[in-house]
């Protein structure tokens, strides 16, 4: 019989360290232990979540009436294929641990996405990216079990729905699979592509980059310079730094249509609106920076409200300073207010806001 415990504090589960008790909470370590504790569920005609690394939700204050899954399956496999590795990760193996050691074998890939707090079976579902990577560019397989019939399902790349901080798995299929195991392909021995430019000046300021060998050196080289960028925006997660105390992002970035687009500049130059408007050109229009609307909006890094406030290194982050996920959802319906206000945009939050209702 799986261990349940019960009441457990889900604040001790979270990196933004909120939530009430889960009135269930277990740790499957294996696929059956997820069978069995499915069923329990079933038969308590209880409501389930899954959690990772809980780096990426708020629950409610008043905790969670359901059972909280946390799938802690671990273990890694290889398999050399044409010239690539294809590394197939459990889902509760801690993701940075997983880039730190495919860096230090000299795998290309995933590099930039260092310091990504969290587990690896939560990577596809919101398709991380960082730093000019995603996950969806190197992941070829997600296994999962379909939570309904139990069945386990392989999903190819191409059936995954990946697109910016989105797939299946986070929209039209949203708690319908749990995932089991993640398969990256990586390149041996190949030289990092950095296409962020904020990286690239840092690099090069810090080493002679074009000069380092390929694969380890070069990679490990990318590694330590986007830990050390995560860590002047307390985008790590490090005990003593309370600006760290977060989802990472709250919100994503907007990406506008060009009509949308012209409509914000319109805004902006009746504003008065100093300086041109950041953006990036993404696949499906114009990608505005959030955090750049968020401080034009009138919060700025360091804003505090009630028990919660803005990183003093991250306009985009929320932190809890000692509050409530009341006071975090409250200070976030505040910014998308005043951005919709202000600029005709809605921000959509990037984590995972778990309701506090038992809805079966
Ligand atoms: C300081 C900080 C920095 C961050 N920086 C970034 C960043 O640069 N880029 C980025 O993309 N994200 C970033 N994040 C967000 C977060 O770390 C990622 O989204 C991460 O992948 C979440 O992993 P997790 O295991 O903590 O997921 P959780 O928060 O536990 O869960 C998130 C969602 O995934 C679901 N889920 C988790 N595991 C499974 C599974 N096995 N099967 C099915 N569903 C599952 C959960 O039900 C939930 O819906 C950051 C967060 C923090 C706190």
């Amino acid at each position: 019989m799986i261990p349940i415990q019960e009441n457990i504090p889900l604040a001790g589960h979270t990196t933004i360290r909120l939530g009430g008790p889960a009135r269930y909470f277990i740790h499957c370590s294996t696929v059956p232990e997820i069978h069995e504790a499915i069923a329990f569920a079933r038969e308590q005609r209880l409501r389930v979540q899954v959690l990772g690394g809980g780096s990426n939700m708020v629950f409610p204050d008043e905790g969670f009436p359901g059972v909280v899954m946390r799938v802690g399956l671990r273990g890694i496999d290889e398999q050399e294929k044409d010239g690539r590795m294809h590394v197939r990760v459990a889902a509760g193996e801690l993701w940075d641990d997983v880039v730190a050691l495919f860096i230090t074998r000299g795998l290309r890939g995933i590099e930039c996405l260092s310091g990504i707090p969290g587990y690896v079976g939560a990577t596809p579902i919101q398709n991380v990216g960082a730093y000019g990577q995603e996950v969806a560019e190197t992941i070829v397989a997600v296994e999962a079990l379909e939570r309904e019939t139990g069945e386990s399902v392989t999903f190819a790349n191409s059936e995954c729905g990946f697109a910016y901080r989105q797939s299946r798995f986070k929209q039209d299929d949203a708690d319908r699979y749990i995932i089991t195991s993640v398969t990256y392909e990586l390149d041996t021995g190949g030289r990092p592509e950095i296409r962020y430019p904020e990286l690239q000046k840092l690099i090069e300021s810090t080493v002679d980059f074009n000069n380092l060998p390929s694969g380890a050196p070069a990679l490990g080289a990318v590694r330590s310079t986007v830990l050390a960028l995560r860590r002047r925006k307390s985008m790590v997660i490090d005990p003593e730094d309370p600006n760290s105390v977060s989802v990472g992002s709250f919100f994503m970035n907007p990406v506008l249509s060009e009509e949308e687009f012209r409509r914000l500049q319109a805004r902006w130059e009746e504003r008065r609106g100093a300086g041109p408007i950041p953006v990036f050109p993404a696949p499906q229009g114009n990608k505005v920076p959030a955090a750049w609307l968020v401080e034009q909006a009138g919060f700025q890094k360091g804003f505090r409200k009630g028990g919660a406030g803005i990183s003093a290194n991250h306009a985009l982050a929320i932190i809890n300073c000692g509050g409530t996920s009341t006071d975090v959802l409250s200070l976030a319906r505040d910014i998308r207010a005043r951005v919709r206000e202000e600029f005709g945009i809605e921000l959509v939050p990037e984590p995972v806001i778990v309701p506090a209702w038992n809805d079966r």
